[in-house]
């Protein structure tokens, strides 16, 4: 059954060697919070954030110091950086001179023409692209005194009025996004600016909170744009470690049949038909699968009622017993194993399905 729209074609541009537009998959991406110009932890950051499936690392860059690191992260990481700059437009220059393979500003307050030709400049002759970055909490005064507050429409103009300056000045290579804290002025804001460009657009729901309202939030939010073929690269954000940043982007994706990254995991609440502990084989598996890659559909089912029937469904599945679970393989039932052998029994299975369908030989610790 297919829910999601057709996604609507816009310009590709590429961010580093990643093509966000166009034909491309819809990229995940994510932000840094460690301090730039602290190399190593930035460093470190990203690379577990690479190791999730992060495609494009955002970082923020409020000072010199912080550009003066750009270059020395960009040569440790193999995914494209963009700096995320905020009023001062010499920072995004310096930024660009420094490697950095795309910029984020808010035109709103990066101040006048001259300031924006200065970027602009910059980045057509290190050939990068830029984002421009609306946001309900920093709109222009004078839209604010027109529409009352930051409403969808007074976003949207704001984000046609800079991108109207982009392009009077010949630079095209250009990202959108257009992001308020809740999520109906976010999505209406998308859907009406969607409308009226074909840029690529970078969906998310911006300060979306703790891990519980954040992943709602942005679930509902991005799911929605995504469904209706709204969005080329995501980024949810949560007061939270980047890296379930990446997870949740990519669980979103999944949910939605765009795209699949890592294993889906089925698995059941419990009830009291269930005789075995679900719940610690689940964190198991999942502690085990953190940084898995291929697309696998795994069932964790508590007992026969529903479980074989889900398992059946399931690349591998375990349907639980008394004290014991049944393991299936594509439908078919291979053997019964004690619960204390699920867990490792289950990934040894992972492994072997690994090997002979991705062709990658892993080990993965129970
Ligand atoms: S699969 Fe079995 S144990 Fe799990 S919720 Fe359904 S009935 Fe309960």
């Amino acid at each position: 059954m297919q829910i999601v729209k057709k996604r609507k074609k816009t310009r590709a541009i590429l961010v580093g060697n990643v093509q966000v537009g166009g034909s491309a998959p819809v990229v995940v991406q994510s932000m840094t919070n460690t301090q730039t110009e602290n190399i190593q932890a930035t460093v470190t950051q990203i690379h577990r954030l690479q190791e999730a499936g992060c495609e494009i690392i955002r970082v923020a860059v409020p000072n010199m110091e912080a550009v003066a690191a750009l270059g020395a992260i960009k040569a440790q990481i193999s995914i494209p950086i963009i700096a995320d700059v905020h009023f001062d437009y010499r920072l995004a220059v310096a930024a660009a001179e420094a490697g950095a393979d795309c910029l984020r500003i808010n035109p709103g307050n990066i101040g006048s023409e001259r300031k924006i030709k200065a970027v602009i400049r910059a980045a057509k002759e290190k050939k990068i692209a830029i984002r421009i970055g609306v946001n309900s909490g920093s709109l222009e005064r004078d839209l604010l005194r027109k529409y009352g507050s930051a409403t969808a429409e007074a976003m949207v103009e704001s984000a046609l009025r800079h991108i109207d300056r982009f392009r009077s000045n010949d630079f095209h290579e250009l990202k959108v996004s257009i992001k308020a804290s809740d999520v109906p002025r976010t999505v209406e804001a998308y859907r009406q600016l969607s409308r009226k460009t074909d840029l690529p657009l970078h969906v998310g729901v911006t300060e979306a909170g703790g891990l519980y309202p954040g992943i709602v939030k942005s679930a509902i939010g991005i799911g929605m744009l995504l469904a209706e073929g709204i969005g080329d690269t995501l980024r949810v954000s949560l007061t939270r470690d980047p890296v379930e940043e990446v997870r949740v982007g990519y669980e979103i994706l999944k949910a939605l049949g765009i795209r699949h990254r890592g294993p889906d995991i089925v698995s059941c609440p419990t009830c009291g038909r269930c005789n075995i502990d679900i719940f610690e084989i689940l964190y198991e598996v999942e502690r085990a699968l953190l940084t898995y890659r291929h697309p696998i559909k795994i069932a964790i089912m508590g007992c026969v009622v529903n479980g074989p029937g889900e398992a059946r469904e399931a690349d591998i599945g375990i349907a639980g017993g008394d004290g014991n679970g049944v393991l299936f393989k594509k439908g078919k039932i291979v053997r019964k194993i004690p619960q204390a052998e699920l867990v490792y029994e289950l990934l040894k299975e992972v492994e072997d399905y690994t090997a002979s369908v991705f062709n990658e030989h892993i080990v993965l610790n129970s």
